[in-house]
């Protein structure tokens, strides 16, 4: 590659990494990578062209079909869970894409984390695929097609540091375009130091927040006040950037930790604005299939192979996905409250977590 290339690269993944909030879409279809046939594997991905990028290159050295869904241009968990990436996008895929013609079998291997909106009992009612939810991490695809089994590290979200700065620069980076450019217009010397409060809050807030305990936002609202008295003292005090001192941090913390679609290592993608809701199971009703345990993204279920059930064995580290209430086809999952409140799995399948959008759920 010439160093020009490598450049154009270089700057499209930044780009992308740090303005992912804006849809980046790649055009949706089927992909031959290496030299799949007839009984080579079908992987479906949606159409963000940095994960389409990035998975490419995470195959190399794999026969396989790629079948790039349109999930709206957007990354496959937040896509999922806001319903850019559905039963529908995936049967529409399976049905237009002429996949039919060029494999034998009838399996498409979907990535974990779109486990939360598309249901693979229906997609199989739908095209008579069979749907298997592959690894979180695509770079773990290669190990888990030559076995076709998930190990414990495959199935769980890790966010290693790498996915943490890469979520501080997705916030960090339109953040501070914002309010250092409002800053130019306004009071030019704050630009800097706006720029440096944002961009150290976006580092401790996704590499260290999740991580601090309960005292985590008297924390952040502590650090967050220090630097913002220290950018005042570098602009040059005044009692307007005295006032801006006390208002930044707030805003500041607010846009950061604000639970968006999706999850994020600081917070679980919640369907529902209280947090007293718990994953509840009815073990009369399963019967041992386990798609909960291939799909949770925090390993909350154990397998009884003996009694052929599941068990709940670490609730604790729930993040209210939903992914396994959407899966279960025995109805045994669904979210239960202190005061026996329920969410029906139902109600789960319906709702969508769109920007900014209703996040309320009936219960009963
Ligand atoms: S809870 Fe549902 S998905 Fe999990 S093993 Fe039981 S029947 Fe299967
Ligand atoms: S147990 Fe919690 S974290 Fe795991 S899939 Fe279900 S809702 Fe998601």
């Amino acid at each position: 590659m010439s160093l020009q290339s490598q450049l154009g690269t270089f700057t499209r993944e930044f780009l992308q990494t740090a303005f992912r909030l804006v849809p980046w879409p790649t055009e949706a279809g089927l992909r031959a990578i290496g030299q799949p046939d007839e009984s080579s594997p079908v992987l479906l991905t949606g159409n963000f062209d940095l994960t389409v990028r990035r998975l490419t290159h995470a195959l190399e050295g794999v026969d396989a079909w790629l079948l790039v869904a349109p999930s709206g241009g957007i990354n496959v968990w937040c896509a999922s869970s806001g319903g850019h990436l559905s039963t529908h996008q995936v049967v529409t895929a399976l049905k237009t894409s002429g996949i039919a013609d060029k494999v034998q079998h009838r399996q498409v291997i979907l990535p974990q984390l779109a486990a939360t909106g598309v249901l693979a009992l229906d997609v199989f009612r739908r095209s008579r695929w069979k749907v298997r939810f592959g690894p979180v991490d695509m770079h773990d695809i290669p190990a888990y097609l030559d076995k076709r089994e998930k190990t414990d590290a495959m199935r769980r979200v890790r966010f290693p540091l790498s996915e943490r700065l890469q979520m501080a620069l997705m916030w960090g980076a339109p953040t501070t375009l914002i309010m250092s450019g409002l800053a130019l217009g306004l009071a030019p010397t704050w630009a800097l130091p706006l720029a440096v409060l944002i961009a150290a809050m976006s580092v401790f807030v996704f590499t260290l927040y999740d991580r601090l305990g309960e005292a985590r936002r008297w924390m952040l609202l502590g650090v967050s006040i220090a630097l913002s008295l220290a950018a005042t003292l570098f602009a040059g005090g005044g009692t307007g950037a005295l006032v801006a001192a006390v208002a930044a941090p707030a805003f500041v913390t607010g846009l950061l930790t604000f639970d968006y679609a999706g999850s994020t290592p600081t917070e679980g993608g919640s369907h529902f604005e209280e947090r007293e809701w718990h994953i509840a199971f009815d073990e009369s009703l399963c019967d041992g299939i386990f798609r909960c345990w291939e799909v949770c993204p925090e390993a909350c279920f154990d397998r009884d192979e003996a009694n052929r059930k599941v068990v709940v064995a670490h609730d604790d580290r729930c993040i209210r996905c939903g992914a396994c209430v959407v899966q279960c086809p025995k109805d045994a999952l669904f979210f239960e409250a202190h005061d026996s409140a329920r969410i029906e799995p139902d109600v789960i399948r319906k709702f969508k977590l769109n920007l900014l959008g209703a996040r309320k759920v009936e219960t009963r």
